[in-house]
């Protein structure tokens, strides 16, 4: 009984051809990048500076603009805490985000306000996520440093209008910086970085290894941010510390095979998605998408089923089904999504919310199997709660 794995929002697996990729920097050419006396220093860095290219190319930016991080967590601090830092003139203290954002976007912009005084602004969403264009634009003035909106959201699959948004804090002389960690495998890259100065990415949400990311910093921005970790100034001095040379090979591959393959794949992981919406809202009574109808991340199904505590179902599938609720623990008080609550739901609604996500190794055959096993889980739930 093996494993149907419907969370590839949260990680996806490492694509076999990433593998082959990375296979000979670990053994091989696993010189330090920064060694600069010795041939295996060179060939390590010759494999991170292709690498750079590669992921450039899929967008259309300089090698120079890709920045290596340790993920989407730390591109993101380094956006907001490396913007808010960077050297200006314009005394500029106000960041604009939407409540929607992923953790590692809100908790800086908190800790900016609370620790250090920046005023924060959250851009309104409407009932499906997505940022109301008039109401961002109300929140510009000449105060505003920085807009930050996620390109693609983690949990309900909204697609922002990147285009839009940036353009709006570009009038208004903000930085834009979006968070594309989802987008990878959703859109085209080049339509974000064509808007924005700052983008977030992370290897393993593209079939490629954990632990690597990178914030492209535009050139003309450069000088306006900040590191925030100080050590042997590689990458320009803007994030130290040795590069890992097969993660970075690794991403390379993942986000080249995830952009040239972008149309076909996304057909056909959009269609086992509505398989699965259609088959589980004839099988599982009070079942409902929460999210946009229309465009949303291609693999993305969150789903309502009414009166059913997701936690059990999810607990009830395993070790067959592995999805998520998207929920937070923290500090031990369980909390639903701050996503489904911002876009209107009360806390009993959210707490009956699961995210599947498809990936690209899932199968039809995988697809009407879970629905079986989540069909037969609600009922279960529904026949106790009954008693
Ligand atoms: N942003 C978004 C939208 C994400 O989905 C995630 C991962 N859950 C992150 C940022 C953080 O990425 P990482 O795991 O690479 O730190």
């Amino acid at each position: 009984m093996s494993l149907i794995y419907l969370d590839n929002q949260a990680s996806t697996p490492v694509d076999p051809r990433v593998m082959e990729a990375m296979a000979s920097l670990w053994t091989e050419s696993f010189g330090n990048p920064h060694s600069s006396e010795h041939f295996a220093g060179w060939a390590a860095m010759k494999a991170v500076e292709r690498a750079a290219e590669r992921i450039a190319l899929t967008m259309g930016a300089i090698p120079n603009e890709v920045v290596f991080t340790s993920g989407a967590t730390e591109a993101n601090n380094l956006a907001l805490l490396g913007a808010a830092l960077g050297r200006r003139e314009d005394g500029r203290r106000r960041i604009v985000i939407s409540p929607i954002e992923h953790k590692s976007v809100l908790e800086v912009a908190l800790h900016l306000a609370d620790q250090a005084n920046w005023e924060v602004a959250y851009a309104p969403v409407n009932s499906i996520g997505r940022v109301d264009l008039d109401g961002l634009e109300r929140l510009m003035d000449s105060q505003t440093l920085l807009v930050s909106i996620g390109a693609v959201n983690g949990e309900i699959g909204t697609v922002q209008p990147i285009a839009e948004i940036g353009e709006l804090a570009h009038k208004a002389g903000a930085l834009m910086h979006s968070d594309a960690t989802q987008a990878a495998c959703s859109g085209p890259l080049s339509v974000i970085y064509d808007h924005c100065d700052l983008i977030s990415l992370s290897a393993h949400k593209c079939y490629g290894p954990k632990g690597i990311g990178s914030l492209i910093v535009k050139a003309p921005v450069r000088e306006r941010i900040s590191p925030v970790m100080f050590g042997g100034g590689q990458q320009g001095g803007l994030r130290p510390g040795t590069i890992p040379a097969p993660l970075a090979v690794g991403f390379g591959e993942s986000l080249v095979l995830a952009q040239t393959n972008l149309t076909g794949e996304r057909d056909k992981i959009s269609d086992l998605r509505e398989r699965l919406a259609s088959k589980l809202s004839e099988t599982c009574d009070g079942f409902s998408v929460v999210g946009p109808k229309g465009l949303r991340h291609p693999g993305n199904l969150n789903a309502r089923f009414e009166g059913v505590e997701a936690k059990s179902i999810l607990a009830g599938l395993q070790p067959r089904v592995a999805a998520s609720t998207g929920s937070a623990c923290a500090s031990g008080v369980e909390e639903p999504s701050h996503v489904l609550t911002a876009i209107g739901m009360s806390w009993q609604e959210a707490s009956e919310c699961i995210r599947f996500s498809v990936g690209r190794f899932n199968t039809q055959g995988q697809i009407d199997e879970a629905v079986e096993l989540i069909s037969k889980a609600v009922s279960r739930f529904r026949a106790v709660e009954a008693l």
